[in-house]
C-alpha cells in the first residue's frame, strides 16, 4: 500500500495541492544539506535542513518568506545557507552524483581499502 506523505505549512499548517504534493515527495530522497528548493506550482518552499539546521521545514506559496525568516533568525549564525535568496529551483535528484564524489574523494584520500 502506498504511503501518503502529509506536508504541512509551518506557519498556517494548510496542505498543498496534488501537483505540489507530488514535487514536494520527488523531493524527499533528494540529499540536500542547508538548501532552499522552491515546489511548483504551488510555490512552496522547501527547507532541506539535516544536521545543524534540523529538520525539513515546509512553506505554502503565501508563507515563505515567514519560514525563511524563521529559519534565519534560528540557524542565521551558522552558515550562508539560510541566507540564500530564491529562485529555488529544484535541478533534479542530486544525491547519488554527491555520494559518488564523496566516495571517490574518500578513496582519493584514504587510498584504496583492499576489500
Ligand atoms: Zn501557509
Amino acid at each position: 500500500m502506498p504511503v501518503a506523505v502529509v506536508f504541512r505549512c509551518e506557519v498556517c499548517g494548510c496542505r498543498p495541492d496534488l501537483e505540489t504534493q507530488l514535487a514536494l515527495e520527488h523531493q524527499l530522497l533528494d540529499l540536500r544539506h542547508g538548501e532552499y528548493v522552491d515546489a511548483e506550482p504551488g510555490r512552496w518552499l522547501t527547507w532541506h535542513g539535516r544536521g545543524l539546521y534540523g529538520p525539513h521545514r515546509y512553506a505554502c506559496g503565501e508563507h515563505r518568506g515567514e519560514l525563511k525568516a524563521l529559519l534565519r533568525e534560528h540557524y542565521g549564525t551558522l552558515g550562508w545557507h539560510p541566507w540564500a535568496v530564491g529562485p529555488h529551483p529544484w535541478a533534479g535528484r542530486r544525491g547519488t552524483d554527491r555520494a559518488r564524489r564523496l566516495a571517490r574523494s574518500l578513496r582519493s584520500t584514504f587510498g584504496p581499502s583492499g576489500s
